[in-house]
């Protein structure tokens, strides 16, 4: 949804308070494509920060179906976001990196409520997604669940050592 700001992008001393809709079905990154299981409205605290500038606070609480990290069972992940944000008029240079980037968030005189809240959920996507701390994964071998049943393959490789390595390996491929 679109949030229009030419107010509190003009008028000193100009306040807002407003809920709105999350219209996200589906976060999609570079990890897949995850399904919005549940989510609050966007609640949104608008303040005039002076010339052509608005500071947006708010937060918003959504859960994602996501899978184990090892083993793929469904986990949810469920994510408390906060922000702040300062956002400029198209009028106003940027008077930072950061202003100029949050300008990506604006379309013209309009806050795009959907892309911010996209950017904050891929800046808090966890690194790490288990089932269970000690979730032994999946066999190499055979693909057996080994949370469920040990299939009794040679992996010769300890499990635990080999979970951890799966970890950081993962972590690494999940920077996005
Ligand atoms: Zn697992
Ligand atoms: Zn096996």
């Amino acid at each position: 949804m679109l949030i229009n700001l030419s107010e509190v992008l003009t008028l000193e001393g100009k306040t807002e308070e407003l809920s709105v809709p999350l219209e996200m079905e589906c976060f999609s990154g570079r990890l897949g494509d995850f399904a919005v299981t549940e989510k609050t409205p966007i609640a949104f605290t608008l303040a005039n920060a002076g010339t052509g500038k608005a500071k947006a606070e708010g937060s918003v609480r959504v859960s994602l179906a996501a899978a184990c990290d090892r083993c793929l069972t469904q986990v949810p992940v469920h994510l408390e976001i906060a922000f702040e944000r300062i956002l400029t008029a198209p009028d106003v240079v940027a008077e930072d990196e950061e202003e100029a980037e949050n300008r990506q968030l604006m379309d013209g005189w309009q806050l795009d409520a959907e892309a911010l809240v996209y950017q904050e959920i891929l800046g808090s996507w966890p690194m790490k997604i288990l089932c269970r701390e000690d979730c032994k994964g999946t066999c190499p071998v055979c693909g057996q669940n080994r949370n469920i049943r040990e299939c009794g393959c040679d992996t010769f490789v300890p499990d635990p050592r080999m979970a951890v390595i799966g970890d950081i390996f993962n972590a690494y491929n999940k920077e996005v």
